[in-house]
């Protein structure tokens, strides 16, 4: 698992772009630089992975655009020691950006092959989340609940219910509504039943998935 000053140079280049694209969170830009996406890639993708784009990872899913995850984890605002859960491990490269934002981390994943690999893969690096858990997404985890924030890194043809139920007041859930594209949405928890509910820009997700496959 080699970092080259090549890639740091090209994550710089990425960071530039994402940058211009409008992400000003200063933490975000800095996890961006750091992690070396790379190595969260089939190794026939290597010479892709600092562009701005998803990539295919296994079992038919993707790993994020750098900039969705940068936009995502910006409208997340989070503060160290925030309790966050994530929806769609995948290749853990979120996950990371997450740790790096110094977040007690909490994902869930329904693929079973990149649960474990991935799940492997993190502490290589020397991420470690709280908990990677193989399950569900849309039942959220309930027992850990209340959450600072939760992303939702598929697209959720309807926002779930018990999402919204494990923020905190004042949490933030940022999820991508929609079928073929989707709205990327904030709610805020101003209440016990009380959400404030902003809409950004159009965004293209994998499936978040019901049944099993
Ligand atoms: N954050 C990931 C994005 C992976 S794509 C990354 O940066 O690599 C979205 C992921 O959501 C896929 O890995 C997919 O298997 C997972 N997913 C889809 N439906 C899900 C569900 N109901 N619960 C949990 N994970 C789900």
């Amino acid at each position: 698992m080699k970092d080259t000053l090549k890639h740091q140079g090209l994550r710089q280049q990425l960071v530039s772009v994402v940058k211009s694209k409008g992400v000003t969170d200063e933490n975000v830009l800095k996890a961006i630089a750091k992690i070396p996406r790379h190595l969260f890639m089939d190794s026939s993708f290597l010479d892709h992975a600092y562009q701005d784009k998803a990539f295919p990872i296994a079992a038919d899913q993707t790993i994020s655009q750098p900039y969705t995850v940068a936009f995502q984890s910006e409208l997340l605002q989070i503060k160290r020691g925030h309790k966050v859960l994530e929806i769609g491990t995948g290749s853990g490269y979120q996950t990371a950006v997450l740790c790096e934002l110094g977040a007690q981390v909490y994902s869930i994943e329904r693929q079973r092959e990149l649960f474990k690999k991935t799940s492997k893969f993190l502490p290589k690096l020397g991420y470690r989340a709280r908990k990677l858990i193989f399950g569900d997404g849309y039942k959220g985890l309930v027992e850990e609940a209340p959450f600072d924030s939760i992303i939702v890194t598929a697209g959720a043809p309807f926002v779930p219910k018990p999402l919204l139920a494990q923020l905190a007041i004042g949490g933030r859930l940022v999820i991508p509504v929609g079928d073929e594209v989707q709205t990327m949405t904030l709610f805020v928890r101003k209440g016990p039943k009380e959400f404030e509910k902003t809409e950004f820009g159009e965004f293209r997700f994998v499936p978040l998935l019901e049944d099993k496959n």
